[in-house]
């Protein structure tokens, strides 16, 4: 589907790689000037790059004001940066549980914030935040980070919720397991990388891993002034694997 983002400025936060390289690229693509959050940033592959920690406020509203600074304004926010836990609930101490919702929820609360002065001003704002398949579906060893998506998916229907009278949209997408340097790290340190990647292709009802693009489909889709009456929901691409009871393959 085409979208047209012309004269408009989005952030992506994580946007340096995977994912959120992907949206970077689709936006500007299609007309956007785009800033790149992101803790290594990548000069290439945005109009603007700036080093921004989500965790940390101070370098996030450094980011925002450095945007407005040199790209005029802020009409599109792509929550996207985000890191991985592993293990069972007794897996990890406190201080990892605070790590990661730090970065995965309250980082969204940050970058939103600081960016909402400027969406208010927007024709047509909009924010989109990446959750994931673990928000809804219960993953064996996901624990932690099922519980920060699970928190994205609820966060993203409360902004939704309070915002829509200002005329900001607020969506988000699940990807199923995506093919990204993030999933690639994970399978280098398996003790049978070529099998792990088989029995991640075998859980996606299709048969594979899901692509970086066709997330970025999605959330260019969700954050164009096309979908000027979609709001407080979320975009599974995950191959099926929410929604679909199959039986086994033959
Ligand atoms: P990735 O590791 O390839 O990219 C993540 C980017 O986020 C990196 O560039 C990293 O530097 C940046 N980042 C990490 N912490 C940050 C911080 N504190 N501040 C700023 N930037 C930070 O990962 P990806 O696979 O592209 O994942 C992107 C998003 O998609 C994440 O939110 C992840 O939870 C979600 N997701 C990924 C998958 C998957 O299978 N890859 C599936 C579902 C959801």
């Amino acid at each position: 589907m085409a979208t047209d983002f012309t004269g408009l400025v989005a952030v992506v936060t994580g946007g340096a790689s995977g994912i959120g390289a992907a949206i970077a690229r689709r936006l500007r693509a299609d007309g956007a000037r785009v800033a790149v959050f992101d803790l290594a940033p990548q000069p290439a592959g945005a109009d603007l790059a700036v080093r921004v920690d989500v965790s940390e406020d101070a370098t996030v509203v450094a980011g925002v004001q450095r945007v407005v600074d040199e790209l005029g304004r802020i009409d599109i926010l792509i929550n996207n940066a985000g890191i991985g836990a592993q293990g069972d609930v007794t897996a990890n101490p406190d201080a990892e549980w605070h790590r990661v919702l730090d970065v995965n929820v309250v980082g969204m609360a940050r970058v939103t914030r600081a960016a909402l002065p400027h969406l208010r001003r927007s024709p047509s704002a909009a924010i989109v935040n990446t959750a994931s398949i673990a928000a809804t579906a219960g993953l064996p060893e996901r624990a932690l980070y099922s519980a920060s998506k699970g928190a994205v998916l609820a966060l993203t229907r409360a902004m939704a919720a309070d915002h829509l009278a200002e005329g900001i949209r607020v969506n988000a997408v699940s990807p199923g397991t995506a093919d990204t340097p993030w999933v690639g790290r994970l399978l280098e340190a398996a003790p049978d990388p070529a099998g792990e990647r088989a029995a991640l292709e075998a859980r996606q009802p299709h048969g594979r891993l899901v692509s970086a693009e066709e997330v970025a489909d999605a959330v260019a889709y969700l954050a164009s002034p096309a979908a000027g009456s979609t709001t407080g929901t979320a975009i599974e691409v995950d191959g099926g694997m929410s929604g679909l009871r199959l039986r086994p393959r033959e």
